[in-house]
């Protein structure tokens, strides 16, 4: 056999948004098991400070990403209570689907405003910090829709297609002050939004996907771990795919 590695994330801090449950749950599990410290956030603060008693070395935090002050703030807070931020993984997301044409202008622009100007201002905040400190990971939590597109979700396939275009700008941007930026894109991933289909539904979609199983989010946690660590040293401005095959 040979030698083994592990990924060690010892030192280092890192904020996940959206990770009082689902992926970014996963996400701010695996980060801590690799060593971090780790900035739970939510909207709800006593959810954010169950959650983040159950991971090690965690912290909750309150905000909605939505609102460009509330992301500024949660920076700031974070940056002061961790004693810096080197990690930083924009998960938060929502989906308001609809035919395109029946989507409201108010649909389109909450879930913009959640998935991608959130990560935008997030970045920008925490970037000043990350080039004074010269290290920076950002990790954009995008989806196979912004690469395919999907029928009713116009406004979410476009905000996940806008993250990869600001993955890429960012990485070209920072990359001389050894901020890395890049994505990870999961395909159908096994949350409590799956776990309701139908039986009929579900294999269906598991036919579609060569590995011929719905992901797990430790399958998306795997791929942010990662990229955070020094294994991935040399990746930037690149969109990892989790999605069993699916896009291929
Ligand atoms: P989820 O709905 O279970 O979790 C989303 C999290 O984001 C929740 O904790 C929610 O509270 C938080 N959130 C939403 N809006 C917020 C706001 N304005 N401010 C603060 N927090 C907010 O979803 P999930 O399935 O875990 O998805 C996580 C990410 O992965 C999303 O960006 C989603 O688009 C993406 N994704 C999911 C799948 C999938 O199959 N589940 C596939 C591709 C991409």
């Amino acid at each position: 056999t040979g030698p083994t590695m592990r990924i060690d994330l010892t030192g280092k801090k890192a904020l996940v948004t959206g990770s009082t449950r689902g992926i970014g749950r996963a996400i701010a599990g695996m980060l801590a098991e690799c060593g971090a410290d780790v900035a739970i956030v939510g909207r709800d603060k006593a959810k954010a400070d169950a959650v983040a008693a159950e991971v090690p070395r965690a912290r909750g935090f309150a905000a909605d990403v939505s609102v460009p002050a509330e992301v500024e703030r949660l920076v700031g807070e974070v940056e002061t209570a961790l004693g810096g931020l080197d990690i930083l993984v924009n998960n938060a997301g929502i989906t308001k689907d609809n035919l395109m044409l029946r989507m409201k202008d108010d649909d389109w622009d909450a879930v913009l405003n959640a998935n991608l100007r959130s990560a935008f201002v997030a970045i920008r905040s925490a970037s000043r910090g990350m080039m004074k400190r010269r290290f920076g990971r950002i990790i954009n939590i995008t989806s196979v829709v912004g690469l395919m597109g999907n029928k009713g979700q116009a406004n979410y396939a476009a905000s996940k297609a806008g993250l990869v275009g600001l993955t890429k700008s960012v990485a070209k941007e920072l990359g001389s002050r050894n901020i890395l930026c890049n994505a990870v894109a999961p395909g159908f991933i096994s949350t409590d939004m799956t776990d309701a289909m139908t039986p009929e539904a579900r294999a269906a979609l598991t036919g579609e996907i060569p590995l011929e199983r719905l992901g797990a989010v430790q399958d998306v946690a795997g791929a942010v771990c990662w990229l955070a660590s020094d294994l991935a040293a040399y990746v930037t401005g690149q969109v990892i795919v989790v999605d069993g095959g699916l896009a291929a």
